[in-house]
């Protein structure tokens, strides 16, 4: 295999096939109206097995949640100051007013913060959890997935349509369609189109 590695552009020893859906939200008369469209094809992308180890290694580290974890943490503790600090200007200005609105702030952030803080500790847990339980390949795989989807683009075209990605593998092709509508969020519409694309039996 020839291909290159889509975020370091050194030779690729995975092989990753996917289906790109392209999801626009539309707002209408009626509300938002969601229209997508699937890739012609399926296509054939490159990750190497270097960068596929660094972001296994990154989750063994728990380094993978530890940027979003603090940033988390930053907004908790920006919200206690303001908590603390509404108290000060409360005693300094007495208006009301404002202390009220401080507080609502500060409070908002310590518990947005802190909610975020938590919920991204505990999927990097589930996430180390899941990888350790596979095989050493099966997890390298899944990390050869993960640092594609993080490469791969986005975004299309000037409407700015969202791009999803469904992986055409052995796990894809045994889940039921009805689950693989769910977990990539395919509309009613367009699944059979997308079942009969990437292969799928039961298309
Ligand atoms: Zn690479």
């Amino acid at each position: 295999m020839n291909r290159e590695c889509i975020a370091c552009h050194k030779q690729a020893q995975y092989t990753i096939r996917a289906l790109q859906l392209r999801t626009l939200h539309v707002r209408g008369m009626t509300g938002e109206e969601k229209y997508q469209v699937p890739d012609d094809k399926v296509l054939e992308y490159g990750v190497c097995r270097e960068c596929a180890q660094k972001r296994l290694k990154e989750h063994r580290t728990g380094k993978s949640g530890r940027k979003r974890t603090i940033i988390f943490a930053i907004i908790a503790l920006a919200g206690v100051l303001l908590l603390f600090g509404a108290a000060q200007a409360g005693a300094l200005t007495g208006q009301d007013q404002l202390v009220r609105v401080l507080r609502m702030v500060g409070l908002a952030a310590v518990l947005c913060g802190g909610a975020g803080f938590i919920s991204t500790a505990k999927e990097a847990g589930a996430e180390r959890k899941r990888l350790s339980g596979m095989s050493g390949e099966a997890a390298l795989e899944e990390c050869a997935w993960q640092v594609f989807l993080d490469s791969a683009p986005k975004e299309m075209g000037e409407e700015k349509w969202s791009l999803t990605y469904i992986p055409v593998n052995e796990k894809t092709l045994a889940t039921l369609p009805g689950d693989l509508m769910i977990l990539y969020d395919i509309q009613p519409g367009v699944a059979k189109e997308v079942m009969k694309k990437i292969g799928h039996p039961k298309a």
